[in-house]
């Protein structure tokens, strides 16, 4: 099956190789007999929300966010019509900020979003930096940790009845104080992790491929056929035992 990507502002928003996220998943799509075509959307491009089967956008400085920030808002309604009619969403770090209700940088400057995920950031004074460790149970019942670096002055604050990824178990999450890390809506997942995100998280790279997948096939998510996944699980091992040993949350 043909996976169709859109790739949010590229010139942009690719701080920290977050494209690598698109790499992985074309990886590990081709394995299983997959193809992905990725096109670049940038500022003034048009985005048909029927014509992608997952969104992806990546993390980006202040200066870079206010750049495309606008752009960004007046495709919000397109964006909020891609995910409900079923497409899968990755949003790392600023593009994560930038698809709440708005950021406010450095600077005071209100950066307005795109309100898909129920939260506001407010730049703080000091930046969280870090590895991250995080319990998450996107199905019921089923736990899972993802491991991977934060660096972020913002503090997002999620609205009481949102729901995050996960729970931080090592790092400083969406806050520092909230114990929450990102937030997920339906087949949307935003996060402050990047580095990037996805080589050690193979589960969370298929569970995003298996639903652009569903969106492709226009039915429900089909599981993949396992992988042999031993290079990446010792990526995922490391970088968890470094966020360990950074030990807990700090304000
Ligand atoms: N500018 C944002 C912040 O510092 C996002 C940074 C990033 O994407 N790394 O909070």
């Amino acid at each position: 099956m043909i996976v169709r990507v859109a790739h949010l502002y590229p010139d942009y928003l690719n701080i920290y190789a977050d494209r690598g996220n698109i790499a992985v998943l074309t990886r590990r799509a081709a394995l299983r007999g997959h193809e992905l075509t990725v096109v670049p959307v940038g500022i003034g491009d048009p985005f048909a929300p029927s014509a992608y089967d997952l969104v992806y956008i990546g993390g980006g400085q202040d200066r870079e966010q206010a750049l495309i920030a606008p752009d960004l808002a007046a495709r919000g309604e397109r964006i909020h019509e891609a995910v409900e009619h079923g497409s899968a969403l990755l949003a790392v770090c600023g593009g994560y900020q930038l698809l709440g209700r708005g950021y406010r940088g450095r600077d005071g400057s209100w950066m307005p979003g795109v309100g898909l995920f129920p939260l506001e950031t407010i730049a703080g004074d000091t930046r969280m930096i870090g590895d991250v460790l995080l319990e998450c149970e996107l199905e019921p019942g089923l736990r899972r940790t993802v491991a991977g670096f934060e660096n972020h002055a913002g503090r997002t604050v999620l609205d009481v009845d949102a729901e995050p990824l996960g729970r931080v178990v090592a790092g400083f999450g969406n806050d520092g104080a909230s114990g929450f890390e990102g937030c997920r809506v339906a087949r949307a997942i935003g996060t402050y992790l990047h580095g990037p995100l996805l080589p050690r998280n193979p589960w969370l790279a298929d569970w995003l491929l298996t639903r652009a997948l569903a969106h492709a096939s226009g039915g429900d998510p089909v599981p993949l056929e396992p992988l042999d996944d031993v290079l990446e699980l010792e990526a995922h091992a490391i970088s968890a035992r470094r966020a360990r040993e950074r030990g807990g949350r700090r304000p």
